[in-house]
C-alpha cells in the first residue's frame, strides 16, 4: 500500500506553498474526475494531494471585462451554461457541452481540463509493464508506434510518440487565442495557449508549460465578434459520450460576405490541440461555399502522417472541418 497525505487549500498562496513544503510527489487535485483514475490505474502515483477544488473565488466566470475570463476552478457544466458563453461564443460553449457527460461536468473543472493527460491506451493501461509508453516512462519506447494505431495522432507526431491530446474544451480555446493564467513560487505570469502545449518530440512526457508548483489560475479569451459565428464539431465513435475521433472548432470575422479571419484548430487527430494556419489562410478573403471549406479541411492534412490502422482519420478531419466551416458560415447571414 502506497501512503498519501491529503490536504485542503483555501487560497492560491495556501496551495503553492503547500506544494513546496510537500515536495516530491505533490500533486494538486481539483474535481479529480481524471487524476483519481490514473492514479487507479497505477499511471500516477503522486505521494501528496493538494486540494485546489474550493480555492477562495476561483470559481470566477467573468464576460463583462474587456476579455472573458474563466477561473480555473469553474465547473464544465457552469462555464457550458454561461448564457453569455452560449450566446456569443458557441465555440466554447459547445466545446464543453460535448465533452464528458453530464455527471463528470459537474464536478469536473476547466483548469484541470486543460491539464488531463492523453487517453492513448498504452499510455493508460500499460502501468504494470506489459507495454512501454515514452510518456509515462521517458525512454522505454512506444508500443502505440507499430501498434494498434486506430486512435492515434495524424498531425504533430514524432517517433518517441503518436499520442492524441484529449481534451474538446482546448481546441476551442486554441482557435479562440486564450491565454493561460499561472501563478507560481515566482509570481504570476501569462502564457498564450499555442506555447502551453509541447509537441511530444524525443520529450513526450513534458507536456504542458508549467512547472512543478505552479498553478493555472484562470484562463482568459480575447473577445472577438467572430465568436457568434462559430462552432465545435466533435466526430466520435458513440454520438452520446465518447471521446473525439476528429473534431474541428471554427470561428469566422467576416467583411460583408467574405471572411476577414477565420479561427481554426483541431482536435482528436494531433498530439496537441491544432491551429490550422493553413486553412486559415485559405479562407481569409473567401466567401464561404462547400469546395472552400473542403479545401481548407484537406489544407489543413497537407502534413499528416498516418499509421496502419488510423489513416482514416485523415478524410475524417477535413470532412469534419469542413462542415464546421460551412456550420460557422450559416452563422454569419
Ligand atoms: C469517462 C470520461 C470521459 C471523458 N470524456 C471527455 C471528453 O469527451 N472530452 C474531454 O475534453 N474530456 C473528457 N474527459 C476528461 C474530463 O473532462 C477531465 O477529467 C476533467 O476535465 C478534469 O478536470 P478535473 O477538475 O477533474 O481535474 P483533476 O483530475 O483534478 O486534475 C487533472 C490534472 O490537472 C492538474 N490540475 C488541476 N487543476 C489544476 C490547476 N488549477 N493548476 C495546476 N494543475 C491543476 C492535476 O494535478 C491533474 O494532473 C472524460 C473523463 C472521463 C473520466
Amino acid at each position: 500500500m502506497r501512503s498519501l497525505s491529503y490536504v485542503r487549500a483555501r487560497t492560491v498562496r495556501e496551495a503553492t506553498q503547500a506544494f513546496a513544503t510537500a515536495g516530491e510527489g505533490a500533486r494538486y487535485i481539483a474535481g479529480g474526475t481524471t487524476l483519481y483514475d490514473l492514479m487507479k490505474l497505477g499511471v500516477e502515483h503522486p505521494a501528496h494531494l493538494i486540494d485546489i477544488a474550493s480555492l477562495d473565488g476561483a470559481d470566477r466566470i467573468d464576460t463583462g471585462g474587456d476579455v472573458l475570463f474563466f477561473g480555473a476552478g469553474a465547473l464544465m457544466a457552469d462555464v457550458a451554461e454561461d448564457d453569455v458563453v452560449r450566446h456569443d461564443y458557441p465555440i466554447l460553449a459547445e466545446s464543453l457541452s460535448k465533452a464528458a457527460s453530464q455527471q463528470l461536468r459537474n464536478m469536473a473543472t476547466v483548469g484541470g481540463n486543460i491539464l488531463q493527460r492523453t487517453r492513448c491506451p498504452y499510455f493508460r493501461n500499460g502501468a504494470i509493464g506489459a507495454y512501454p509508453c515514452n510518456k509515462r516512462e521517458p525512454g522505454s519506447g512506444c508500443a502505440a508506434i507499430g501498434g494498434l494505431d486506430r486512435s492515434q495522432a495524424v498531425l504533430g507526431i514524432s517517433d518517441t510518440c503518436t499520442a492524441v491530446s484529449p481534451g474538446d474544451w482546448p481546441v476551442a480555446l486554441t482557435a479562440m487565442d486564450a491565454t493561460i493564467e499561472i501563478q507560481g513560487p515566482a509570481g504570476p505570469r501569462s502564457v498564450p495557449i499555442a506555447e502551453f502545449y509541447r509537441l511530444p518530440g524525443g520529450t513526450p512526457h513534458l507536456e504542458f508549460s508549467i512547472e512543478g508548483g505552479e498553478i493555472v489560475t484562470g484562463i482568459s479569451v480575447p473577445k472577438t465578434e467572430a465568436g457568434k459565428n462559430s462552432t465545435y464539431l466533435k466526430v466520435r465513435d458513440r454520438e452520446s459520450y465518447a471521446f473525439a475521433l476528429a473534431s474541428a472548432a471554427v470561428a469566422l470575422a467576416m467583411d460583408g460576405d467574405r471572411v476577414r479571419r477565420a479561427h481554426i484548430a483541431l482536435g482528436g487527430v494531433a498530439t496537441r490541440p491544432w491551429r490550422a494556419h493553413e486553412a486559415e489562410t485559405l479562407l481569409n478573403g473567401q466567401t464561404i461555399d462547400r469546395e472552400i471549406a473542403l479545401a481548407a479541411g484537406r489544407s489543413a492534412f497537407a502534413d499528416a502522417s498516418a499509421g496502419e490502422h488510423n489513416a482514416f482519420k485523415i478524410e475524417l478531419g477535413a470532412r469534419t472541418l469542413a462542415d464546421a466551416i460551412m456550420t460557422a458560415g450559416r452563422k454569419t447571414q
